[in-house]
């Protein structure tokens, strides 16, 4: 059975008043619309990179799954054990590394950020070279795409009920010493009493729909500890002053 494309009868329309307008396939709008071009744009850019971990043994592993269209999964760059780094999606481009995830008010970060995998099976730490690469791969992005340094994250951070990506083994103090992503250092003052920690996670940005897993996200990234979803005494200064430096 044939039909008239829903496009053709667009295509027919521009044409006739094409003296007016240049004409363009509609899929830029869901409904008829004039198309008349401005010279005044350029690419969309992220301004948030999401770190993660491959969870595979060799960087071979991860690409043959990061290119398999059957698993539905990409990042923009894997960076080997050895410091190599690969990239497999533009970066203007929407790769699917973050999945449903939250970040403050954001709520599809893969439209918002890069996502860059980390080979590494999330049991082992991360070698020097491969995080020299990172923090290079980093400065480079961030030079070029103006990326807030505050805006570098991990995968659990923007979705705490479904990922543990980067492990605790994840240098976070070493990045921040390079001005991406934030870092508080102990001993600090201490909270208080009335501290609320459920809405110092939401004001730093997690989602907290479930507090226990944004409590977890938090101590793997900030403490090192994915222990217990318990947050102490520590926990809550470290809190208390990532809340303090993102207001400032
Ligand atoms: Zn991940």
């Amino acid at each position: 059975m044939s039909s008239v494309p829903a496009n053709w009868t667009r295509w027919t329309i521009c044409t006739l008043s094409v003296a007016l307008a240049a004409c363009v396939p509609a899929q830029r709008a869901g409904i008829p619309v004039r198309w008349i071009e401005s010279p005044n744009y350029d690419d969309r850019k992220p301004q948030f990179v999401i770190i993660h971990h491959t969870s595979d043994d060799t960087v071979e592993q991860a690409l043959g799954t990061l290119t398999d269209r059957a698993r539905a999964v990409s990042a923009h760059y894997l960076i080997a054990r050895d410091g190599t780094v690969t990239q497999l999606v533009r970066e203007r481009d929407r790769a699917w590394h973050a999945g449903a995830s939250k970040w403050g008010a954001l709520t599809d970060m893969n439209s918002a950020s890069l996502g860059i995998e980390l080979d590494n099976n999330g049991r082992e730490p991360f070698p020097d070279v491969q995080i020299s690469a990172l923090i290079d791969l980093l400065t480079d992005i961030q030079e070029r795409l103006h990326v807030p340094g505050t805006n570098v994250l991990g995968h659990a951070d923007v979705a705490p009920r479904r990922k543990v990506d980067p492990s605790v083994y994840f240098p976070w103090k070493t990045l921040a010493a390079h001005g991406f992503g934030r870092w508080c250092d102990s001993p600090l003052p201490s909270a208080p009493a009335s501290f609320d920690v459920a809405l110092g996670l939401q004001t730093l940005g997690y989602d907290v729909s479930d507090v226990e897993a944004a409590i977890m996200a938090f101590k793997r990234h900030f403490l090192a500890d994915d222990s217990s979803p318990v947050i102490d005494e520590t926990g809550r200064a470290v809190l208390q002053c990532l809340i303090r430096q993102a207001s400032r």
